[in-house]
C-alpha cells in the first residue's frame, strides 16, 4: 500500500512551498488509501530553531493535512525524529563500507580547502570522486594496517560514498519523465560526519527504507540528489521507492523563487501561521491570522503547479482528494498570485452556511462586548454576500447595533431635497399603520404608496436609507427594516429629521 512522508528539516517556519509539498504528498496518500508520515529530519544540529517542528505540527493541523504516523501521533515506524534514530545510521554506513561501496577518508578540512585553492588557481572546480580520490588522505590509499591503525588512534573521518565510474543511470521521475546522468560527474558526497551524525542523503535514504516508503514526493530543489539517492539503493540493493519532483513556486512579479522574505515586500503572507523569529523577533504574517480559511489556502497550493483539467476551481479537501493526479504536476515553475488566494478566499468563505457567518457575527459581537436582542442570523443572511473574510461583518453589519449619528456627507446632498422632511413625515405615519413588520409585506405597502405618490423611488428611498445606515450602502431596505423592528424603524427617521 501507498506510504508516502512528509521530511522538514526543523529550520524555521513551513511556508507555503513546504505546505503544498506536504498537501500533495497528503492527496496522493488519500488518493490510493495509503499512509501520510511526518517525519523530522533533525540530524544537522547546528540550523535547529526552537520551536520549528511544533510550528510544522501546528501548521499541518490548521490544513486539515491529518499525520497518520508521525512524532506526536506515533506509529510502527518511530521513532519519527531523526535525532532519536542517531544510533541506527552508523551501521548503515559500514554496511556499505564493507561492501565495498563507500569509503572511510580522513582529509582534514585545510587540507580540503588547499585543494580547492589549487584548483581554482588552474581555473578547475576540485570534485572528490574517481579522478583524484585514490591519492587523497582515505582508505582507498591505505593498507589493511594503516587503516586499522588511524581508527584505533582516533583519527576524525567521514565516510564518502564510492561513486562508481562511467555508468550511465536512467533516472525515472514521475512528473519529468526519464533522466539519464553519467555518473562520472558526481562527488563522492559525505554520508557520515566526523560528529557522528549521518548526512541527510544517508539518514533520508535509510530512513525511507525503514518506514516502507513507496512514494517520495518532494521538491524540485532534490533532484539533483536523486542520482546519488538512486545509486544508494542500488548498493544496499534496496527496492528504490518512486519519486516526483515537484515544481518551483515563483515569485508573483520578477524572477526567481518566491523566498521566506517575499512576504514582507508583498504584503501577503508565505506561512501558512504566524511565526515571530526567537533570534530578530520580527513578525511574519501568516493566513490563519490575517483571517483567511484553511480550504481557501490549501485550494490556491493545490493549483501551484496543479490542475485538474477541467474548468473547475473550487475545490473542497474531498474534491481534491478524488481529483489529485501525480501526472497532472506541472515541470515548470508556479507562480504565485495573491490576488487569486483573495478570490479563492471570497469563494470560500461565500461557500459557508448561514450558521456559520451567525457564529462568527456573534464572536464579534462578544469580542466587542455588544449584546443584542436582534436576530444574529437574520443580519447574517442579509449582509454575508459582501463579505470576503469573516471580520469584515462587521463593518457590513454595524449600523444594526449603532444606531447612526452622524450622514454621510454626499449623500446627503444627493438625498436631501426641499420637499424630504415633508415626504420623511408622510413615510413615519404609513410605517406607523403598519404592524406586520416582514421584508415582503413592508416592500409592498411602501411600494405600492409611493408608486401612488407617483413621485419616484429615490426620493423616499435614499433619505431612508440614510436613516438606516448613515450612508448610501446596505443590504436590502425592507430586510432592515424587519430586522430592525417598528420603533427603532421609526426612531432612525426621526433622528435623521432632527
Ligand atoms: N529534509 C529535507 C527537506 O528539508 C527532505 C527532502 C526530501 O523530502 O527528501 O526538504
Amino acid at each position: 500500500s501507498v506510504r508516502v512522508r512528509f521530511a522538514p528539516s526543523p529550520t524555521g517556519p513551513l511556508h507555503i512551498g513546504g505546505v503544498r509539498t506536504a498537501l500533495y504528498n497528503y492527496l496522493f496518500a488519500k488518493k490510493h488509501q495509503g499512509t501520510f508520515i511526518l517525519r523530522i529530519e533533525d540530524t544537522d544540529q547546528t540550523r535547529y530553531v526552537p520551536g520549528a517542528e511544533d510550528y510544522i505540527q501546528k501548521a499541518l493541523a490548521w490544513c486539515k493535512i491529518n499525520i497518520d504516523e508521525g512524532p506526536k501521533q506515533g506509529g510502527d515506524y518511530g521513532p519519527y525524529r531523526q535525532s532519536e534514530r542517531k544510533s541506527l545510521y552508523k551501521d548503515y554506513a559500514l554496511t556499505l563500507v564493507s561492501k565495498g561501496k563507500a569509503y572511510y577518508s580522513f582529509d582534514t578540512a585545510e587540507e580540503l580547502e588547499q585543494l580547492r585553492n589549487d584548483y581554482e588557481a588552474k581555473k578547475e572546480t576540485f570534485i572528490y570522486n574517481w579522478h583524484n580520490r585514490q591519492q587523497l588522505n582515505n582508505s582507498l590509499a591505505l593498507s589493511e594496517e594503516q587503516l586499522q591503525h588511524k581508527l584505533d588512534s582516533g583519527i576524525p573521518y567521514v565516510i564518502r560514498f564510492k561513486t562508481p565510474v562511467d555508468q550511465e543511470l536512467q533516472l525515472q521521475d514521475e512528473i519529468r519523465g526519464n533522466i539519464t546522468v553519467n555518473t562520472s560527474t558526481l562527488d563522492d558526497k559525505v554520508l557520515f560526519k566526523s560528529d557522528g551524525m549521518p548526512t541527510y542523503h544517508l539518514a533520508n535514504i535509510v530512513d525511507d527504507h525503514l518506514m516502507k516508503i513507496t512514494h517520495v514526493i518532494r521538491g524540485e530543489e532534490w533532484l539533483p540528489s536523486l542520482a546519488l539517492h538512486v545509486l544508494l539503493y542500488q548498493a544496499f540493493e534496496w527496492k528504490t521507492p518512486a519519486f516526483a519532483h515537484l515544481p518551483l513556486i515563483l515569485k508573483p512579479v520578477g524572477k526567481g523563487k518566491l523566498s521566506k522574505r517575499d512576504g514582507d515586500k508583498l504584503g501577503f503572507p508565505v506561512f501558512p501561521l504566524e511565526w515571530i523569529d526567537p533570534k530578530t523577533e520580527h513578525l511574519s504574517k501568516g493566513y490563519k491570522e490575517d483571517g483567511y480559511l484553511a480550504d481557501a489556502v490549501i485550494n490556491m497550493l493545490a493549483f501551484l503547479g496543479w490542475n485538474p483539467g477541467t474548468e473547475q476551481e473550487l475545490f473542497t479537501m474531498d474534491e481534491l482528494i478524488e481529483s489529485f493526479d501525480l501526472s497532472r504536476v506541472n515541470k515548470s515553475g508556479a507562480k504565485f498570485d495573491p490576488e487569486k488566494t483573495l478570490w479563492f478566499q471570497q469563494q470560500h468563505l461565500q461557500l459557508q452556511d448561514n450558521d456559520f457567518f451567525t457564529a462568527q457575527l456573534q464572536s464579534i459581537l462578544d469580542e466587542k462586548e455588544i449584546s443584542t436582542t436582534l436576530d444574529l442570523s437574520k443580519i447574517a443572511n442579509s449582509i454575508k454576500e459582501r463579505a470576503i473574510f469573516s471580520k469584515d461583518l462587521w463593518e457590513l453589519s454595524k449600523f444594526y447595533f449603532v444606531t447612526p449619528t452622524s450622514y454621510d456627507e454626499k449623500a446627503m446632498k444627493k438625498a436631501w431635497k426641499e420637499d424630504t422632511s415633508e415626504l420623511m413625515q408622510e413615510l413615519i405615519q404609513q410605517l406607523n399603520s403598519i404592524d406586520t413588520y416582514s421584508s415582503e409585506y413592508l416592500a409592498n405597502e411602501i411600494k405600492s404608496w409611493i408608486k401612488n405618490k407617483d413621485i419616484g423611488f429615490g426620493k423616499i428611498m435614499m433619505p431612508f436609507r440614510l436613516a438606516f445606515v448613515g450612508s448610501l450602502q446596505g443590504p436590502d431596505l425592507f430586510d432592515i427594516a424587519s430586522i430592525l423592528g417598528k420603533e427603532e424603524t421609526i426612531n432612525r427617521i426621526q433622528n435623521l429629521l432632527n
